[in-house]
């Protein structure tokens, strides 16, 4: 049976450190604090918003709420966006996305400082993630990939990885980021030939689709490591990932559990990069 790698140890491992480095900030006069902005009341938003704000409770960061209806113009979104940039006090800003339609979505993310860019979506986060450092932050979800499987010891450097999904938020970040861990990397998306074929032959599988048992046993082999970052809502109203892990669990070697894997790590990324939007603004940093 598949060595099960939950999310929990590796949130808890994050927390610690995250709170260290608050605390030690707060030591020296400065109180990390991250910005919210939402606009309208998606409730997938509100569950992550209160998901967001409990981590950063726990962790001692302090947060603010912007929110906005969901017919606000453009540019009230814009001077909400330029009054977190202004203000010395807020270190990083999530905007939650996406945006209502009459908003747009380009325009209004580039209006973002990138040195206050935690959620990685401002161009020169993504020129940042390709060049393998720079101002701004890698995407969340991408990175809390990378620290998972860092922190249960899975080897990258020299192994093949293959990523279905080639979205901004996940699969092209995520495959920079693993290419300058050293892995050589394949990505897959809707036209790709022959998926099966190419995905059994990967050390280390990526699944970031959104579709239910899209990954199936064709798609494994008994020495891989499974990632499956999708997150599907199923019929009983619970939640699924891509990867079928009733079958993946028999055949491959570890794999991620949907929920309890990748998905929660995600917040921590975020508290994680206020601290060290904080410490980077500040110059203050544990040593
Ligand atoms: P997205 O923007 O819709 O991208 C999906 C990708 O999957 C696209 O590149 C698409 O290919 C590819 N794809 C679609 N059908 C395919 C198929 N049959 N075979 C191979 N590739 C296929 O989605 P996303 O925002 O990256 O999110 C992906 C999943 O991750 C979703 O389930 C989402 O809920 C989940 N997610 C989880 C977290 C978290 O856990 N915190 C955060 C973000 C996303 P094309 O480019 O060719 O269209």
């Amino acid at each position: 049976m598949a060595e099960i790698l939950t999310g929990a140890p590796v949130i808890k491992d994050v927390k610690e450190s995250v709170n260290k480095r608050a605390r030690h900030l707060m030591a020296n006069g400065i109180n990390p604090k991250m910005s919210i902005i939402r606009v309208g009341n998606n409730p997938d938003d509100c569950w992550y918003e209160k998901s967001i704000i409990k981590f950063c409770k726990e962790t001692d960061i302090l947060t603010n709420r912007i929110e906005l209806s969901e017919d606000a113009p453009e540019n009230e979104l814009i001077d909400a966006i330029h009054s977190v940039n202004d203000d010395p006090n807020v270190h990083g800003l999530m905007l939650f996305r996406p945006l209502p339609k009459h908003i747009n979505d380009n325009k209004v993310r580039m209006e973002i400082s990138p040195s206050k860019d935690i959620d990685g979506i401002t161009d020169a986060s993504v020129a940042g993630v390709f060049v393998g450092k720079g101002i701004g932050f890698s995407p969340c979800t991408a990175a809390a990939c990378v620290k998972l499987l860092k922190f249960y010891h899975i080897p990258i450097a020299g192994k093949h990885i293959v990523i279905i999904g080639r979205s901004l938020v996940v699969g092209k970040p995520l495959s920079m980021m693993l290419l300058n861990e050293n892995a050589t990397i394949t990505i897959c998306h809707s036209k790709t030939l022959d998926i099966e074929n190419i995905c059994n032959r990967a050390d280390i599988l990526i699944s970031a689709v959104g579709k239910k048992h899209l990954v199936n046993a064709k798609f494994f082999n008994d020495r891989q490591v499974v990632i499956d970052v999708g997150f599907n809502p199923d019929t009983d109203g619970r939640f699924v990932g891509d990867v079928d892990f009733i079958e993946a669990e028999r055949f491959v070697k570890a794999i991620t559990p949907v929920p309890g894997g990748v998905g929660g790590i995600t917040t921590c990324i975020l508290a994680e990069h206020t601290v060290t939007a904080a410490e980077l603004i500040s110059k203050i940093k544990l040593k």
